[in-house]
């Protein structure tokens, strides 16, 4: 069995092995590689039977026509819209996934960036490092407790966020295509049509994954629907937002800021260089890539790089389902296998 993993740190590529690899006296032979997996920079070395990789990598028809030997493709994420997951199945080809490694991870962080926003936190830190003046001047937020906070997509990151609201004394309200009545009489919060929870919520934090119908649920319609004055978090996926749209209710302070970890085109925005020397405009909107720097620019935006998931607790859980996740492949009993809608 011929293994290819990309994007993993030295500590995990050991623990990796010893569970799998001939060093562990496993059988796999594992080969990792730098960076991502996309088709501008195919390795030559093709006759892989698994290859893992993270929400970075693309796994597109190039991809796999690229590989003939492939049984499996081990996602290292929750999210998995950067697999042509539906092009799998045709070719009997497994995509595994994590359905879980700790859902507190992500709502913790989608917290870290709302009280990040509600403190000014980083503008604090910054004016007085850039100033060196020990003054609270222009630095007034506004208090968590009593206000309403909007959860788009009650799942398991969601209901997370919501328990978090909870312990601050926050209104909650949801929306959620799937409704879990039960939850919300456990938890204590109403479920509301989507726009009912624009118009409600002083912070909206979203949690839906990447779908066609969640694609641009934040555009130029939506956004006026918000409060003024509200605040936007997204840990999901960054096309879950129009990044134009959103420039423009932040422009005119129609919102009061926003807190990114993930982001339109974030793909590009790792490896610009990479870009400039090998990519192609095709297939890429190069004004949302100018809107991210114009976004980032704004001081009322906190744009993080994809790491709400990235604590040590999450990365063992993730290395321990992945590691399982190809056993599953090797033992012909696959698990936490992604179905295509
Ligand atoms: P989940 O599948 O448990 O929950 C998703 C929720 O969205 C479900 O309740 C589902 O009913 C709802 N939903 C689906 N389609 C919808 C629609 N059209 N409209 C409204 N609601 C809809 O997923 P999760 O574990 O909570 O993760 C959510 C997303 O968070 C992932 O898909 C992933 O994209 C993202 N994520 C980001 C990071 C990060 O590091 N930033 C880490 C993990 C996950």
């Amino acid at each position: 069995m011929k293994i290819a993993i990309w994007g993993m740190k030295e500590w995990e590529q050991e623990y990796v092995k010893s569970a799998l690899g001939k060093d562990g006296g496993g059988s796999a032979e594992i080969i990792f590689y730098d960076g991502i997996l996309k088709t501008e920079t195919l390795p030559t070395e093709n006759d892989f039977d698994i290859i893992s990789i993270f929400v970075d990598s693309t796994v597109n028809k190039a991809t796999l026509d690229h590989f003939p030997n492939l049984k499996g493709v081990v996602t290292r994420s929750t999210g998995y819209d950067h697999l042509d997951v539906k092009e799998c199945q045709v070719r009997n080809i497994i995509a595994s996934y994590i359905p879980s490694y700790g859902e507190n991870t992500v709502a913790e962080f989608a917290f870290a960036l709302i009280l990040a926003l509600s403190r000014k936190v980083y503008s604090a830190v910054d004016n007085f490092r850039e100033t060196g003046k020990y003054s609270f001047e222009g630095l007034q937020g506004f208090d968590l407790m009593g206000k309403t906070i909007g959860v788009i997509g009650t799942g398991r990151i969601g209901k997370y966020a919501i328990k978090i609201a909870k312990g601050f004394d926050m209104k909650v309200v949801a929306y959620d295509a799937f409704p879990n009545e039960a939850m919300s009489k456990e938890l204590g919060f109403t479920y509301l049509p989507f726009e009912e929870v624009l118009k409600a919520s002083d912070v909206v934090t979203i949690h839906v994954p990447l779908l066609p119908e969640t694609e641009h649920m934040f555009n130029e319609k939506t956004f006026p629907l918000m409060k003024k004055g509200a605040i936007l978090v997204n840990t999901s996926r960054g096309a879950v937002v129009k990044t134009e749209s959103l420039v423009e209710a932040l422009q005119s302070g129609h919102l009061s800021g926003a807190g990114l970890d993930v982001i339109e085109e974030e793909g590009v925005l790792k490896d610009e260089m990479g870009f400039v020397l090998h990519g192609s405009p095709q297939g890429h909107n190069i004004k949302t890539m100018i809107a991210n720097h114009v976004l980032s620019d704004m001081p009322n935006v906190l744009l993080t790089p994809h790491a709400a998931f990235n604590t040590k607790e999450a990365l063992i859980r993730i290395l321990d389902t992945t590691i399982e996740n190809i056993k599953g492949i090797v033992s012909n009993t696959p698990i936490n296998v992604i179905k295509s809608k």
